[in-house]
Formats: C-alpha cells, sequence, structure tokens
C-alpha cells in the first residue's frame, strides 16, 4: 500500500514539474513572440514612390481604411449599410409621385400587389444613391403562372433607369438579355444561376454611377458587377444607357445621386432582407 502511495505520489509530482517546466518555457516563448512582433514595422518611410500616387510603398503614413464590422453570416448587413427594407415596414419607400408606397409588407417580406388594389406601381428609395454596394433578396411566385416575359417578372432598376433584371430564369425560355441577372435589352448574365420557382434568392450588386459633363456627354459610363446566389453574373459591364425596351439604350444626362426603384410588373414578386453601402469609387485611398 505504502509503495503504491509513494509511486502515486512521484508520478504526480513528476507531472506537476514537467507541467510547470512547460509553463516556463511556454511563457519565455510567448515572451519571444512578442518581443519578434514589436520588432515589425507598422509601414516604412524610405521605400519608392508609388506611381502616380502620392504614396510610397507599405507607405507608413497612408491613411489605414475604416473599420466595418461585417455581419455575421452571409446576407446580414455590415455595420456601416443603410437597411432599405427590414421586413417591417415601407418607411424607407414612396411611390413614384412621393406618397407612401403600399405593397404588400408581410411575414418579413414585401409583395407586389395585386393590380386591382390599385397599391402597385413602382417602388422608390426615398434615399438617393450614386455608387454603392446593394444586397436583396427576392422570390418569385412558388405556383407557376405565366411564361417568358410574363413569368415572375420584376426588377432592380438603379438610379431609377438602370436595370438588373429580376425573373423567374428557372427552365423559362426567354431572350438571353431579359432573363434573370441580364441588364435588360443589352447583356445576358454571364451564366444562369437561378433557383427554383418559389425559393428565395439574392442579387449582391456593386454599381458605379455614370458621371456626365456640363454638356451632357458621357464621361464615365454606369457600370455594375452582379452575383446572382452568389454566382458571378455581370463583371464590371458597363450600361450601354437607361434600360428600355425594344430599343438600344441611350445616356441622359441625371443628377449624381438617384432613387433606385424596384419594378411592378404585374406579378406578386417578394423582396427582403435589402441594404446599401455608400460607395465613393472616386475617392483615393
Ligand atoms: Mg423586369
Amino acid at each position: 500500500m505504502k509503495t503504491r502511495i509513494a509511486l502515486s505520489l512521484s508520478v504526480s509530482l513528476s507531472v506537476a514539474m514537467l507541467a510547470a517546466a512547460f509553463i516556463v518555457t511556454a511563457t519565455a516563448a510567448d515572451k519571444d513572440k512578442k518581443k519578434a512582433h514589436k520588432a515589425h514595422p507598422t509601414g516604412y518611410t524610405d521605400t519608392p514612390m508609388l506611381p502616380g500616387e502620392k504614396w510610397r510603398v507599405h507607405d507608413d503614413s497612408r491613411p489605414r481604411p475604416k473599420v466595418v464590422t461585417a455581419g455575421k453570416k452571409y446576407g446580414e448587413a455590415p455595420s456601416d449599410a443603410i437597411v432599405m427594407f427590414d421586413g417591417s415596414d415601407l418607411s424607407q419607400w414612396k411611390k413614384d409621385d412621393g406618397s407612401a408606397g403600399e405593397w404588400i409588407v408581410k411575414d418579413g417580406y414585401m409583395e407586389v400587389p395585386p393590380k386591382k388594389s390599385g397599391k402597385g406601381g413602382y417602388l422608390f428609395t426615398k434615399k438617393e444613391f450614386g455608387d454603392m454596394q446593394l444586397h436583396i433578396e427576392w422570390r418569385t411566385p412558388d405556383v407557376v403562372v405565366g411564361d417568358s416575359q410574363g413569368r415572375g417578372n420584376s426588377g432592380v432598376l438603379l438610379m431609377g433607369q438602370y436595370e438588373v433584371q429580376v425573373l423567374d430564369s428557372f427552365d423559362n425560355k426567354t431572350y438571353a438579355d431579359g432573363q434573370a441577372s441580364s441588364l435588360y435589352g443589352w447583356k445576358p448574365p454571364l451564366v444562369n444561376a437561378s433557383r427554383k420557382p418559389g425559393e428565395w434568392q439574392t442579387y449582391d450588386i456593386i454599381f458605379e454611377a455614370p458621371k456626365f459633363d456640363d454638356e451632357g456627354k458621357v464621361i464615365k459610363k454606369a457600370y455594375v458587377t452582379v452575383f446572382h446566389n452568389g454566382v458571378l453574373t455581370q463583371h464590371r459591364q458597363s450600361y450601354l444607357g437607361r434600360t428600355g425596351h425594344k430599343a438600344v439604350a441611350v445616356y441622359k444626362k441625371h443628377p449624381a445621386k438617384m432613387s433606385f426603384k424596384l419594378q411592378d410588373h404585374g406579378n406578386p414578386m417578394r423582396y427582403r432582407n435589402i441594404w446599401v453601402r455608400e460607395l465613393d469609387f472616386d475617392s483615393n485611398n
């Protein structure tokens, strides 16, 4: 019995000594690591100048980007986003005539109301935007009605005029430059990433507003990048002009910031979780 206790004590002591040695070693290693980390410069003042910039390579005086807290999971608004629709009301939206938007709000989504209700029409944002990142989720009706452009049609019209088409393009033949994620009447999407009718879908859109000179001549076209359900469908694609139907689009001078709008095309389309990050691609950092 005594031998067993002695043995057990000796094993415990050895373990304790080993643990202590490990802690001492680990603390010393941590200190070394901290020392090594401290030794890294936060930037440089003697590196070559970057071409066309006022900064050196790794310039220590170059402003650091502002901190943004990202959403916890995909689709959640980051800290600097303006929430345009969180499922509760249409306080950020209006009709074309400036009166309150009247689309149906239910169970966390908004829906294009039936024509006979008289409450439909395009829905405009009260706030105006130029360059921006837009997250928007949409759903075509689960019961398929109609075909081609008559089936689950809506649209996100950036600055009220540059459309990213919304359509039920799941096994629904229509012209290529009119299917979901197309720049309507101009550029088909790179691929058809559509989900089935009745399933929620996402657009993540990066939009660059066009610029005009005093005479109204375009000095920079509008550009758009679109991810449809996380799949790249438009890669910094320029617009030909203001979206139209059966016509070649042309630009017409407009203000630097404008409302974007959602199309009522007579189908009971739903939207939810809409947020915008205002951007300015001209600001140079
Ligand atoms: Mg449309």
